[in-house]
């Protein structure tokens, strides 16, 4: 099967607002998928699925073959990046970004060469010790990526991680997403309403309609360059 699968997916809120209807597609392991489509077409339900924040209300949906909820359980193998960065004030950028892997035990001093590793990686190696409130918002997305990345995940959730951000910040950042994406071998999906970021970054684009929230179709991207 695939590593991501969606079986016939229908979701419909309490509200009795129906966001998705027979979503039905497979994932790769290693593919960027990007979820494109309008405004309430159900993306953002359709990537909390997968993170095990939301149920199905029919159908089912599978990573690794496993619900969602129960590998989010026993593994590190799901991380998930909001728009809103979601940073601790009061914990430094280090902090921050070791927070989970402290919750599930360990020794300190792994986590803390790993934190540093993923900060070096996202350029901030330098911010180690500042707090959020001196960060910029580009700085503050950086390290929430760095702390998803630090539990070496196979899947990478991205809600519109770029939304709130300048123009220039943001092509900073898609850059530097791909880089990591291409070294680092994670499967990721990524909602945005932005067609060319999803031109840019994806490997394959579910376009959605919402009619209410389907897929209306699958789009392979020929890569500008080799995966290394
Ligand atoms: P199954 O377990 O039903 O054989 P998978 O778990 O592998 O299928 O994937 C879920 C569904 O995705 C499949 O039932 C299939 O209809 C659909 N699918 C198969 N191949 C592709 C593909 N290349 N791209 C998108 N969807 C696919
Ligand atoms: P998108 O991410 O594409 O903007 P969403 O998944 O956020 O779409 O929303 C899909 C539909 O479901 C919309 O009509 C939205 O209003 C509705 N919706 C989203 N979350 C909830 C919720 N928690 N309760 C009720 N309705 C919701």
């Amino acid at each position: 099967g695939h590593f991501v699968a969606f079986h016939h997916v229908g979701k419909i809120y309490s509200t009795g607002t129906t966001a998705l209807a027979d979503v039905h597609f497979g994932i790769g392991e290693g593919d960027f998928v990007s979820f494109l489509g309008p405004s309430g077409c159900g993306k953002s339900t359709a990537l909390r699925m997968v993170a095990g924040l939301e149920e199905a209300s029919s159908g089912s949906v599978l990573v690794g073959g496993k619900e969602p909820k129960r590998v989010i359980r026993e593994s590190n193998d799901i991380a998930f990046v909001f728009q809103e960065a979601n940073l601790l004030p009061w914990r430094t950028v280090l902090d921050n970004v070791i927070l989970p892997l402290e919750l599930r035990g360990g020794s300190m001093k792994e986590h803390r060469t790993e934190a540093k590793r993923v900060l070096e990686m996202v350029g901030l190696k330098d911010y180690m010790k500042a707090y959020p409130r001196q960060l910029s918002g580009g700085m503050k997305m950086r390290v929430s990526i760095a702390r998803a990345l630090a539990a070496k995940p196979k899947l990478l959730l991205m809600d519109e991680p770029f939304a709130a951000l300048d123009e220039i910040t943001r092509q900073t950042l898609q850059m530097e997403l791909l880089d990591i994406w291409r070294r680092e071998k994670m499967t990721v999906l990524f909602v945005t309403h932005n067609v060319f970021e999803a031109v840019l970054l994806s490997s394959r684009i579910a376009v959605m309609s919402a009619r209410p929230g389907r897929l209306s179709t699958m789009i392979d991207v020929e890569l500008p360059y080799p995966r290394t």
